[in-house]
């Protein structure tokens, strides 16, 4: 068999990646890989144990639990320990604790080496905020994407509103910020443009043109390769 294809996408929360990465990995029929679900889910153990505080006991947890995802007619089903943790894993606990979980440099060795394995023999879409840098620096395609704070907001507010209702548009771009100077910020792999990545500001952009946008892209490099 070829060597299987990697795109790779990263930016900050709501700058339209998830959306996006689903799409083009169902059109392409390529695995769909969310990166930040498993940073989600250990910080939702993490929760549950109330062990916030305490290092030691988040690293030996991102070692020893077992967090599984399944990519689902578009959806991503994750499961911890076999128990499926999908919905509770985007509550707003865990959006308010999850970049210090995975600013843990042990936290991030743990996981980045579960994804590199699941992106060792299969056709993937991935997204997140290192799978550019980190997790695939060697990505057939790599897209950086950004969009305005308010547009971020917005998409994010009426995500969640639809799914969990109470939450003012203030407590999300507090969220936003503080997640993105944390990611950005922290010392192991931030959140940055690789130097190979393609940028894609998606703030006056529809999903669909999105989509078509980095369908194109990937087209484009692929017809080059069978055009040498
Ligand atoms: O993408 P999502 O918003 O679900 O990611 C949640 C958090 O997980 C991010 O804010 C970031 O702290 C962390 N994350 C990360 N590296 C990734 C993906 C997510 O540090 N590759």
């Amino acid at each position: 068999m070829s060597k299987n294809i990697i795109i790779a996408i990263d930016g900050p929360a709501g700058s339209g990646k998830s959306t996006a990465a689903k799409m083009i990995a169902e059109k392409l029929g390529f695995l769909y890989l969310d990166t930040g679900a498993m940073y989600r889910a250990l910080t939702y153990a993490v929760l549950k144990l109330n062990v916030m505080d305490d290092e030691e006991k988040i690293i030996h947890l991102a070692k020893t639990v077992k967090i599984e995802l399944e990519f689902r007619d578009g959806n991503t089903i994750v499961t911890l320990n076999g128990t499926d943790v999908s919905e509770e894993i985007r509550s707003k606990e865990v959006n308010n604790f999850v970049s210090k979980v995975s600013a843990i440099p042990e936290v991030r060795e743990e996981l980045v080496i579960q994804q590199q394995r699941i992106g060792s023999h299969t056709n993937l879409v991935t997204e997140g905020r290192d799978t550019t840098t980190a997790v695939f620096p060697k990505a057939d395609l790599k897209f950086y994407l950004t969009a305005s704070l308010s547009k971020r907001a917005e998409r994010r507010f009426h995500e969640f509103q639809e799914k969990y209702g109470s939450i003012t548009i203030e407590e999300v771009i507090k969220n936003l910020k503080e997640r993105d100077q944390i990611d950005s910020h922290r010392k192991t792999s931030p959140l940055t443009k690789a130097d190979d990545a393609i940028e894609i500001d998606t703030t006056e952009l529809t999903i669909e043109d999105e989509v078509e946008i980095i369908i194109a892209k990937v087209k484009e490099i692929y017809q080059e390769n069978l055009n040498k």
